[in-house]
């Protein structure tokens, strides 16, 4: 993205703040939103992957009742983990990964989820969205965080294209849209914005907060939908 004119950062900014605004009000609730603790977002994180909000609500405190720490969650059979996460699909990688992730954690990290992007990219399951977000949610980091949800977003709001999550430019985008706070509410309100209002189908922009100022709803466009 080149340089930001003086009205659309006055713009984004009134986005930025109606959307953290909205989820205050209207956010839904789950239980990783209500933590700090590293390994609790990092296990909901990997479990979010491919799959929704509330399927993941579903097995996470089960899931967190018996892996409640990464020892445990190593030392317990690949089988036995993806019994409790069946209703996500995919458990055979996802146990995989998790088990492979919390070995790394308790040889290499002393037990600790650790706090450097480099660290975290490394372990097995763990991409580029993933690891900005435990850095943002647990360590309190202001980074950006794109994934397709961000990206569908800035296409509708803004009627800007990028090429998918791994796009420079989108991240760019949210580095400016973000603001210095990069606020977590703002990435859940997205989330949430896009699960329960902005459909890719008859979006409900009657009800949502960004109807006067969003390209989509004024024009009707209905761009990069697929990512
Ligand atoms: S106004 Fe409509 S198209 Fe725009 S973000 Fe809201 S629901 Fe989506």
């Amino acid at each position: 993205m080149g340089a930001v004119a003086i009205n659309d950062v006055k713009k984004q900014t009134i986005i930025r703040r109606k959307v953290i605004q909205w989820f205050e009000d209207h956010g839904r609730s789950f239980a990783w939103r209500n933590t700090t603790n590293p390994y609790h977002i990092l296990i909901a994180e990997m479990l979010l992957r491919r799959t929704t909000a509330t399927a993941v609500s579903k097995v996470y405190n089960s899931f967190l009742s018996q892996f409640n720490n990464p020892t445990r969650l190593a030392q317990t059979r690949e089988s036995t983990i993806a019994h409790v996460i069946s209703s996500l699909g995919l458990q055979s990688v996802r146990a995989r990964q998790l088990k492979k992730t919390a070995s790394i954690i308790c040889k290499s990290y002393s037990g600790k989820v650790p706090i450097s992007y480099a660290e975290l990219i490394s372990l097995p399951g763990v991409g580029v969205y993933i690891a900005s977000a435990v850095r943002n949610f647990a360590f309190g980091e202001s980074i950006p965080l794109v994934d397709g949800n961000v990206v569908y977003f800035i296409s509708r709001v803004f009627g800007i294209k990028y090429r998918g999550p791994t796009d420079s430019d989108a991240r760019d985008f949210m580095t400016h849209f973000g603001g210095e706070e990069q606020n977590a509410k703002l990435y859940w309100g997205i989330i949430d914005l896009v699960a329960t209002v902005c459909f890719r189908r008859n979006s409900r922009c009657h009800i949502c907060p960004l109807s006067e100022l969003c390209t989509s709803s004024k024009t009707g466009d209905r761009i990069n939908e697929d990512t």
